[in-house]
């Protein structure tokens, strides 16, 4: 363990560090006690007990059915750390956003599971009997969780209520899609199409497979990973975006704040160390904004040598230059590329520098950037602050 995370989400080097082996009480007590899963133990017990009893027919017990095992461990797991988070009134509603959206798919694939058990006969309010028996069995060492147990039954049947509702309108997306999916005589169903009820309706994947399964079809599944892939490197590298477009129409000064980047990026690396990496970036004709990855607050001293690094390059006057290469032969050449983004094979490289080896920053890009470094103004740093996990963010202007 290297960092504290203190509430504002920055991670603060710790005075000790120490090595984290994961051996925690339940993997203690699954030794003690001969056992082979933490699921066995008596802190899983009565959870997975829970589930049985709600296993209509009471036919199925725990260890009878490897898949239906599995289920019942993820339902028993889900909901346990579901009930933690919500029995802390501090912590957020399940929702879209950060803690709130990890904590919707905890539930919703708890709800998955439970409904592909048959649970509570698939309706409503299937966790909460479950989250009730993960009360009990904690609530001596972590009392606030009986405290606060009508807000965790709340929130985990409304948050269940909507999941169900999302489902029944994927599926009947799903129903109106399917005599045209009939028609192929492969049985198969686009990737695309299962992203694109993913996407709009928030229908999970595995439900567009359920379903293709029992039409007697199967989903493209290598075809639905590549669109999820691209959506997902497509909102990373939207902060990225505007190197790509070009500056055109944001004018002279934009330009400058566009090469100011690129100096910023190289002056963090030399300060911080190659570990900073370009998160994002907004740029105007009055100002510029970097987010870059860094685990903790830069000190007054590191902003102050990061500052007149970008200036002391500036006054130098140093050309900027661009050569068209291949992806690899730019990373040979030391020129950095935003990790996760997409290049075509042949890449620019602006160098700002005397010569090709000698040179203060080398970057992929798509330019424009100035053509000489001086000129540019000063650079100054108005503000440090977090952006979120982990990132750091920079607003600065040239003056
Ligand atoms: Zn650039």
């Amino acid at each position: 363990m290297q960092y504290n995370k203190n509430a504002e989400g920055e991670y603060i080097p710790l005075a000790r560090k120490c090595v984290d082996t994961g051996m925690g009480i339940e993997r203690t007590i699954t030794i003690l006690n001969g056992q082979s899963s933490v699921y066995d133990t008596e802190i899983f017990r009565p959870v997975i007990e829970a589930i049985e009893q709600d296993i209509p027919g009471g036919a199925y017990r725990y260890g009878s059915d490897a898949e239906q095992d599995r289920s019942v461990r993820i339902i028993a797991d889900h909901v346990r750390s579901s009930t933690f988070i919500l029995g802390d009134p501090k912590a957020p509603s399940p929702s879209n956003v950060g803690a709130g959206y990890v904590l919707r798919r905890l539930i919703r694939r708890a709800v998955r599971h439970g409904r592909k058990l048959g649970l509570g006969e698939g309706n409503a309010n299937m966790l909460s009997p479950i989250a009730r028996a993960v009360i009990e069995k904690f609530k001596g060492p972590y009392p606030e969780l009986k405290e606060n147990q009508a807000r965790v039954i709340e929130e985990l049947d409304g948050e269940e209520k909507k999941f169900l509702e999302t489902l029944q309108k994927g599926e009947h997306e799903f129903e109106k899609l399917l005599p045209n999916l009939l028609k192929d005589p492969r049985k198969i169903m686009s990737g695309r199409l299962a992203f694109k009820l993913y996407d709009t309706y928030g229908f999970p994947i595995e439900l567009s497979e359920e379903l293709a399964a029992e039409n007697g079809m199967k989903v493209n599944r290598g075809e639905f990973d590549e669109a999820f892939r691209k959506h997902q490197e497509l909102s990373r590298s939207q902060g990225g975006q505007v190197f790509k477009g070009g500056l055109g129409d944001q004018g002279e000064m934009a330009v400058k704040y566009h090469t100011a980047t690129h100096l910023l990026h190289r002056a963090l690396r030399m300060v911080l160390g190659d570990h900073v990496a370009q998160k994002g970036s907004n740029i105007t004709a009055e100002r510029m904004r970097f987010d870059f990855s860094h685990p903790a607050p830069l000190s007054p001293d590191e902003l102050k040598k990061v500052e007149s690094l970008v200036n002391e390059a500036i006054k130098q006057d140093l050309p900027v230059t661009m050569t068209v290469m291949s992806l690899d032969e730019a990373t040979a050449s030391g020129a950095i590329a935003l990790f996760g983004e997409k290049y075509e094979s042949q890449v620019k490289v602006y160098t700002v520098g005397k010569s090709s080896e000698d040179f203060f920053s080398r970057e992929v890009c798509g330019g424009p950037h100035v053509e000489h470094t001086g000129g540019m103004g000063t650079f100054k740093i108005q503000k440090e602050q977090s952006s979120s996990a982990g990132v750091r963010r920079i607003r600065a202007v040239l003056e």
